[in-house]
């Protein structure tokens, strides 16, 4: 039997590189020899965006764009809204009850991800518990290999704790524990340098950047501040235009060569991020293309994304049933007089 995989994404805005190489290229690979579930996380997103629904809403539909556009196939994956699974919501609040609000409290990414957006002192229950709606959407889904970017290790730790705790409370292995799979770069640092490329840093390149933003991207890209003339060596660690030409070029030996070019001297930041901005052009340029024809037929994505959230329907409802058997609180209410 394939294994399961479930990944997904919050529609804060459309998809960057950091998710292409952290977790989409894994998911278009894999779509062929695995079930893949592929969820747009707008509950998720919702947690610190409540306030600007109308944003997550019309991203939604650009997401979708972004997954068909890089090759995410419909007829191999299940592409699903989690709103409009309501089994998710069930299973979040059993699992609520699975882990203690001290744990919730020190998980090392929310914690990180409050001080970012600047939410120690505000921050809201539904935000602080939103590792236990994610550990739901895995389980929901079975979801055994879970192809993510580092940022997310924590979180599928948390959601195996969870899953360990619910199996054990109820003498049941009806859930089972999540791999997660890193990519070969698993933080695509910001075209700015900061650790990491995100949507809330503001400091993304999309999906499908014109050629003139990837330029002025590149441009301002942080090299050696040591390598002044043409003629000097160079440093190729922390140099985040290597990093990106380790990320992005399929030349793995043109790659080496320009390493060494670079940290022997005579090797210029100019042309070396001329050299990038071909990279991101030709591995953008074919998303690009099938984005815009994609535009033009607004009724077929949504409809495919009916399909999918219709499919992802049935899969929550039969796993929901076969957890609520395990918890022995599957009663209908006709039969009430015989259960007690
Ligand atoms: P937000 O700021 O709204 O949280 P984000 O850019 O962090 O947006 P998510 O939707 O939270 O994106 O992440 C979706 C998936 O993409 C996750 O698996 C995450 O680890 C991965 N990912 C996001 N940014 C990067 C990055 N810079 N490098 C590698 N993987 C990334
Ligand atoms: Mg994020």
């Amino acid at each position: 039997m394939k294994k399961r995989i479930l990944t997904g994404d919050r529609p804060t805005g459309q998809l960057h590189l950091g998710h292409y190489v952290g977790s989409l290229k894994n998911r278009i690979e894999m779509q062929h020899s695995h079930e893949q579930f592929v969820m747009i996380a707008d509950a998720q997103a919702l947690t610190d965006n409540y306030d600007h629904p109308e944003k997550i809403r019309s991203n939604i539909f650009e997401v979708m764009l972004d997954y068909l556009a890089v090759g995410i196939d419909p007829s191999k994956s299940t592409i699903f809204i989690q709103s409009q699974i309501p089994q998710l919501f069930e299973l979040t609040f059993y699992f609520l009850n699975m882990v203690t609000y001290n744990r919730l409290k020190h998980n090392p990414t929310v914690k990180m991800e409050m001080q970012q957006k600047g939410m120690e002192e505000t921050v809201t229950a539904g935000f602080m518990i939103y590792p236990v709606s994610q550990a739901a959407d895995i389980a929901l889904f079975g979801g055994e290999v879970i192809p993510v970017g580092a940022d997310q290790m924590p979180i599928i730790e948390q959601t195996n704790e969870i899953v360990r705790r619910f199996n054990s409370v109820y003498h049941t292995d009806v859930l089972k524990e999540a791999q997660p799979l890193l990519s070969l770069c698993p933080r695509l640092p910001g075209a700015d340098g900061k650790a990491k490329m995100s949507k809330s840093l503001g400091n993304a390149l999309t999906l499908s950047a014109s050629f003139k933003e990837i330029e002025e991207v590149v441009k301002k890209m942080y090299t050696d501040p040591a390598h002044l003339r043409v003629e000097d060596p160079g440093r190729v660690e922390g140099n985040v235009v290597f990093t990106y030409l380790d990320a992005f070029d399929p030349d793995l030996n043109r790659v080496k060569e320009l390493k060494d070019h670079y940290q022997r001297g005579g090797l210029g930041d100019m042309t070396l991020k001329r050299h990038l901005m071909q990279v991101l052009e030709n591995c953008v340029a074919p998303f690009r293309e099938n984005r815009e024809r994609l535009k033009q037929n607004p009724q077929m994505v949504l409809d495919l994304l009916q399909e999918g959230t219709s499919r992802a329907k049935k899969e929550g409802q039969r796993k929901l049933e076969e957890i609520k058997d395990a918890m022995r609180i599957n009663y209908r209410l006709d039969h009430f007089s015989t259960m007690r």
